[in-house]
């Protein structure tokens, strides 16, 4: 079933502003239904109208194509990001929209991947053609893995350390391991995330907090996550750690592995 954008909605959003890449111009390969092998509990999408680990293509490539050209010249834009309605590798077409896109836009391309699918042979090659593939890791335990990301039946946490670690080993790119923090962490739940980025050995981690209120319905205009203008009526207040507290966090990771981190500035935690 292919689930195209009506002709009013463009695939291409934004460009939004994101403390981590910049100014971010979004591809969305997933289109009006929002679509994940996650529903995480800070998700902008609101609940996940489709809960699968099925691939498929959603938007055509040549729909994507007419919407980047659309919006020539790229001045203004720093890089190019995959996500939007969901998670872009269920797309299909992932491998061919991201060569596509950076042949127009001549821009670095970025996928936000919660890393679910990277078992996969034919993900970890189309992901190859991002500049920067960054892969969401907020659970230590499954656990946590549940009641955070609420992933579908056949995912656990073994599963997409596994995919993470073998996508490290083939991928010539940046990758960056994206961590949302709800809650203060205790020390023991530092030392085995400590434990498993010496396992993965990401370019950079990135500390996340959520931005904004959780939208409990789909809203299509929250398809940039960085997006600090859309506020909507249904949204559900999420609790938020203290940017001393996401501070000290990111040094204590930062001593331990000597990797970059870089967190959420005090302006999105506040
Ligand atoms: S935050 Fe990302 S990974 Fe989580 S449910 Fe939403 S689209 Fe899926």
């Amino acid at each position: 079933m292919q689930s195209t954008l009506s002709p009013k909605c463009s695939s291409v959003y934004g460009s939004v502003k994101s403390w981590r890449f910049g100014n971010s111009l979004g591809i969305d390969p997933i289109g009006v239904v929002s679509t994940c092998s996650f529903n995480c509990v800070y998700c902008q999408l609101g609940k996940i109208q489709t809960h699968t680990t099925q691939r498929q293509i959603f938007v055509p490539t040549s729909q994507i194509i007419e919407d980047l050209q659309a919006l020539v010249p790229y001045e203004q834009v720093d890089v190019i990001t995959l996500s939007g309605s969901g998670e872009p590798t269920l797309a299909l077409n992932l491998g061919e929209i991201l060569v596509i896109a950076k042949q127009l836009t001549q821009r670095p391309t970025v996928v936000l991947t919660n890393a679910t699918l990277l078992r996969d042979t034919q993900v970890r090659h189309a992901l190859k053609s991002a500049d920067i593939v960054a892969t969401k890791l907020d659970a230590i335990s499954s656990n946590q893995l549940q009641r955070v990301n609420q992933p579908v039946a056949t995912i656990n946490l073994p599963h997409i350390l596994a995919g993470i670690e073998q996508f490290r080993g083939e991928y010539p790119g940046t990758l960056a391991i994206q961590t949302m923090v709800l809650s203060p962490w205790t020390t023991e739940m530092i030392e085995i995330y400590i434990q498993l980025i010496q396992r993965l050995q990401p370019d950079e981690i990135q500390l996340n907090v959520p931005s904004r209120p959780r939208t409990l319905v789909r809203q299509l205009e929250a398809r940039g996550n960085d997006a600090t203008e859309f506020i909507s009526e249904a949204m559900q207040q999420l609790k938020c750690i203290s940017a001393d507290t996401l501070s000290t966090l990111a040094e204590t990771i930062n001593c331990a592995t000597n990797i970059p981190v870089r967190y959420a500035p005090a302006s999105v935690i506040s």
